[in-house]
């Protein structure tokens, strides 16, 4: 427990926040429920107190929250007392600095971090709906008590034993004095729409004294110290990027500033305010089932959700942010909130605004673009190719590939922009990377004429390709594919297919049911033999599904072709007449390098290597 708590913070101070940021959660808890239920409950009600006690070194923050039970104690704050603090111990001594931090939001251990500043910690609660409240006690490392305890108010009080100082040194001690605290209630929590309200010292003239030379007598009273309007209620101008990036990270546990900071404020037949962020790298659980998608929900103010999905599509999960709308009822239900037409317009406003962002990001700022994508670019593709591609024209615009021309990641409207008037197609190839996708032979013919091909590198790229089936009219198309539809390509290749009839009949006998059709190929130059699919499943579609599921019939076509020019295949025509059992071993030596090349496994490597030596 020491250990976590102190190598997790770097930032003592950020315990205060924590604390507030619980007790303000608690309070919109329970004033939504007051609302739901329809029991009486003033906002005004509402309030942080915080008080310190200098001579037994405490500061207490008391809020009129929904409270806790047993449960509900031992559950929050007792696990990572008792059991959580081993897990958390062996995750420390594993991970890196870095990722330590993140733990915090994995874990949810803001309550803890009041350890840092105190070496004990007491908490009286009691929940909105019981008779009774609770004591919590721990010191931290030698786990917690928790007993019953009188106490009238609804709420929650956490009383902090601050640490004692080293001779000299101010480092807790500062934690004991009203102007400190009031400045770290501004710095960190101004924006919380409860007032925070802190005990000051208010000196009165004591009664009695006279004017001429005043003697003053210690007074306090509780002073509201936060401005209490939410960043999202103020306009862009109101606040500074540096604001609007710390409300980031504080509001979401983030710990990289946002790529991008939305505000609306929208007024019509259905009226809100939002606030929208695009983070600038990836929430640690993105992509797992812990990420949850949604933006907060305020109704007038009075937060209803954390995660509402109805409010941002699929596309855009990423995306983090606030909504507040005086156009929904408090006391709507979560069934009610599916279908509720208000939320389907502020969510086709704010997916718009989402879009139109990435848009200019992708025209005037590539290098930002370049970075959103590499962070959400997949996410995106898989939305695109969802449906069948039936978000393709909204989507396609933001998505990147690899061009081979450009050697950077290029979007579809260029890649179609740049094509020669000739180019029928837009042409694909699949691979690991850039390197080895270079590397495959069909590539060179469509390179020589002048044409671009997109590199699919991202395991989504082709199903995309796939599901778009056309991108303005201009079809996909595989280089590993028969046809390219290059102009001179269909002469020729029907001018071979009948000068070497003879050779194609024998190859596929000898091949028989390994592969689909034997063909002769005009588009390699340099290589005797190469796979291709046709139109349809591409072999690496094929791996893929058979990757998911061993037994999925998808089947790849295997067309062999043959590079008649060559100087292998000419030997190998040679053979067919003058010695066929040779011609036989040629033919598998050339199937098993064409399987090669396309990445897929030799069956029989010894066999394969007998059989090259038999030829010796
Ligand atoms: P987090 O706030 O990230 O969930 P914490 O460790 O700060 O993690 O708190 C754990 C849980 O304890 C909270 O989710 C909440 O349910 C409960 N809790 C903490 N502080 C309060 C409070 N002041 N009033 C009511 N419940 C609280």
């Amino acid at each position: 427990m020491e250990l976590m708590i102190h190598s997790i913070y770097s930032n003592r101070e950020i315990f205060l926040r924590e604390l507030i940021s619980n007790a303000s959660d608690a309070m919109d808890k329970h004033y939504y429920l007051a609302m739901t239920e329809g029991r009486p409950l003033d906002r005004k009600d509402l309030e942080v107190r915080i008080r310190i006690n200098k001579e037994k070194r405490l500061l207490r923050i008391s809020d009129r929250g929904i409270g806790m039970n047993e449960d509900e104690l031992i559950r929050n704050l007792g696990t990572i007392a008792k059991s959580g603090s081993l897990e958390f111990k062996e995750q420390l001594n594993k991970d890196s600095e870095g990722s330590i931090k993140d733990l915090i939001g994995q874990f949810g251990v803001g309550f803890y971090s009041a350890f840092m500043v105190a070496d004990r910690i007491v908490v009286l609660t009691k929940r909105y709906d019981e008779e009774n409240g609770w004591r919590f006690e721990s010191g931290g490392v030698d786990g917690y008590t928790v007993r019953p305890y009188e106490k009238k108010v609804t709420g929650t009080e956490v009383i902090l034993h601050i640490r004692e100082d080293e001779e000299g040194s101010d480092d807790y001690g500062q934690y004991l004095r009203e102007y400190p605290i009031y400045k770290l209630i501004k710095k960190y929590s101004d924006y919380v729409r409860y007032p925070i309200k802190l005990y000051m010292p208010h000196p009165e003239i004591a009664e009695g004294s006279i004017p001429e030379n005043p003697v003053y007598r210690e007074a306090f009273e509780y002073e509201t110290v936060n401005s209490m309007v939410p960043v999202w209620q103020k306009t862009r101008s109101e606040v500074t990027r540096e604001e609007q990036n710390a409300f980031f990270k504080e509001h979401f546990s983030e710990k990289t500033d946002p790529m991008s900071v939305l505000f609306s404020d929208v007024e019509g037949s259905i009226s809100f305010k939002s606030l929208l962020y695009i983070p600038g790298k990836q929430p640690h659980d993105y992509g797992s089932e812990e990420y949850k998608p949604g933006l907060e929900l305020y109704a007038s103010g009075v937060k209803i959700m954390d995660h509402c999905t109805e409010l941002l599509s699929e596309e855009y999960n990423f995306v983090r942010g606030v909504v507040d709308t005086t156009d929904i009822s408090l006391n709507i239900s979560r069934e009610m909130l599916q279908k509720n037409r208000t939320l389907t317009v502020i969510e086709k406003n704010l997916a718009k605004k989402v879009r139109n962002e990435l848009l200019r990001m992708l025209r005037d700022d590539r290098d930002e673009y370049l970075k959103f994508h590499e962070n959400f670019g997949h996410h995106l593709k898989v939305i695109a190719m969802d449906d069948y591609g039936k978000k393709k024209d909204e989507l396609g615009e933001l998505l990147l590939f690899y061009s081979a021309k450009e050697k950077k990641m290029i979007t579809l409207p260029e890649y179609v922009e740049a094509m020669p008037e000739e180019q029928a197609y837009i042409y694909y190839a699949s691979g690991s990377g850039p390197d080895a996708i270079e590397r495959i032979p069909q590539t060179e013919i469509v390179r020589e004429h002048g044409m671009d091909i997109l590199y699919f590198t991202d395991k989504a790229d082709q199903f995309v390709a796939q599901m778009f089936g056309s991108f303005k009219n201009k079809r996909f198309r595989s280089v590993a594919s028969g046809d390219l539809g290059l102009p001179e390509e269909k002469a020729a290749q029907e001018k071979a297919q009948e000068e070497y009839r003879a050779l194609f009949d024998f190859v596929k006998q000898t091949l028989g049911d390994r592969v689909d059709d034997v063909i002769s190929s005009t588009r390699l130059r340099s290589h005797p033999v190469c796979l291709s699919n046709g139109e349809g499943i591409t072999f690496e579609m094929e791996r893929y599904f058979r990757s998911i599921s061993p037994d999925m019939p998808m089947k790849a076509k295997c067309i062999l072709e043959l590079n008649t020019a060559h100087a292998a295949v000419q030997a190998l025509d040679k053979a067919r007449t003058e010695d066929p059992e040779r011609a036989v071993k040629y033919t598998e030596i050339l199937f098993t390098q064409a399987r090669m090349i396309a990445g897929m496994p030799v069956d029989d490597p010894s066999g394969y290597t007998d059989l090259l030596c038999s030829l010796f």
